[in-house]
């Protein structure tokens, strides 16, 4: 049972895990998402790191999160090669 269950939210991969805040989805889900764009969301992430204020770097993070969250819609587990 996580001691903060608040600050976690459901994997975006429809795995039933829950995964940290300031994780995207779970060690298992993370590894699907096209490399590509794995590297765009580390690229964002780590930018908004650096500057958490910019809002165009906040924007930027989000929407490549909101890509993300749709390529896991657009591929459900049992559509997935296992
Ligand atoms: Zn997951």
């Amino acid at each position: 049972m996580p001691a903060t269950p608040t600050s976690r939210h459901g994997c975006p991969g429809d795995c039933g895990e829950t995964v940290a805040q300031s994780q995207l989805a779970c060690r298992a889900c993370w590894p699907l998402l096209p490399a590509p764009l794995r590297d765009r969301i580390n690229t964002a992430y780590r930018a908004r790191r650096i500057a958490p204020f910019d809002a165009e770097r906040v924007t930027a993070h989000r929407r490549v999160l909101a890509e993300a969250l749709d390529w896991y819609r657009a591929n459900p587990p049992g559509r997935r090669r296992s």
